[in-house]
């Protein structure tokens, strides 16, 4: 059950209530970091543990679901993921009450909790995904051409996308949901990773997504980069740009991964930065 999931950290900013949802955990090889050095490395070997986090917003009018973890798309390789479980016939009527979707990109950990055999789980929702993101999983040239080793993970990803097809408002770009709600694009991760931008009168909240998916390395130095980001260059300087801004304007921000539900403060440090849960 969500409720009893996890431990759900609320916070209120105006008229909007945000939500932070664990989905679980994962524990991902420390070999996924391909520019570490070897004290790095070692802080992450043999694995590390990302955090799932998901969130839900509530404008008053709507209901915005952003990510919705693994579903039981991943249980197999990392069986603490999915802990959400949208399935459960239980949540049939949060699930209808959920009016959009934000999908900041579309790796499985993120949309594995959309659908279920085939079947969308929240058929009443728009589902915003940006334009670039979609066109580049739903490519049927994109597993043909793809090495051995990562034809699963793509067939995993169409699989999922293919029943939500019907649902899908695809974004060129920043797109104004409304309600203080804005998706601003943040590509290196994937071509079109996208995160979310809250705001009401003076107050601002960013929800980042995979712009920085290990806490224990990317913080204190933004340059390591990750073995699933499609464009390691583009990546680094999307996170040095947000990791700015983000200490620039002193805004409380939450990312996937990183291993505290609620919101957090980011810090300039004598190298790089570290993070404060709030
Ligand atoms: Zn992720």
């Amino acid at each position: 059950m969500l409720e009893t999931a996890t431990h759900s950290p609320v916070y209120r900013l105006g008229g909007l209530t945000l939500t932070c949802l664990s989905d679980g955990h994962l524990l991902i090889p420390g070999t996924y970091f391909p520019n570490a050095d070897a004290s790095e490395k070692e802080k992450v070997t043999p694995h590390t543990r990302f955090g799932a986090n998901t969130w839900l917003v509530e404008t008053g009018t709507r209901k915005i679901l952003i990510d919705a973890g693994s579903g039981t798309s991943l249980k197999d390789r990392f069986p603490a993921s999915g802990a959400l479980d949208w399935r459960d016939s239980r949540l049939a009527a949060r699930r209808d009450g959920i009016t959009d979707v934000v999908v900041t990109h579309m790796h499985a950990d993120h949309i594995g909790g959309l659908a279920s055999q085939n079947r969308s789980l929240f058929p009443k929702a728009r589902i915003h995904v940006q334009e670039k993101e979609w066109a580049f999983w739903t490519d049927e040239a994109l597993l043909a051409a793809a090495p051995d080793d990562r034809k699963p993970m793509i067939a995993l990803i169409q699989s999922l996308a293919r029943p939500l097809t019907d649902q899908i408002v695809r974004h060129s770009g920043e797109a104004d949901l409304g309600g203080g709600v804005r998706l601003l694009p943040a590509p290196g991760h994937t071509p079109g990773h996208q995160i979310a931008h809250l705001s009401d009168g003076d107050g601002e909240i960013l929800l980042l997504g995979d712009v920085v998916v290990s806490d224990t390395l990317q913080f204190s130095n933004p340059d390591v980069t990750y073995a699933l980001d499609r464009d390691p260059e583009q990546a680094v300087e999307t996170r040095k740009r947000l990791f700015e801004w983000l200490t620039a304007d002193e805004i409380p921000f939450a990312a996937t991964h990183i291993n505290a539900t609620g919101l957090c403060r980011l810090e300039k440090r004598a190298a790089g930065y570290g993070f404060n849960p709030l």
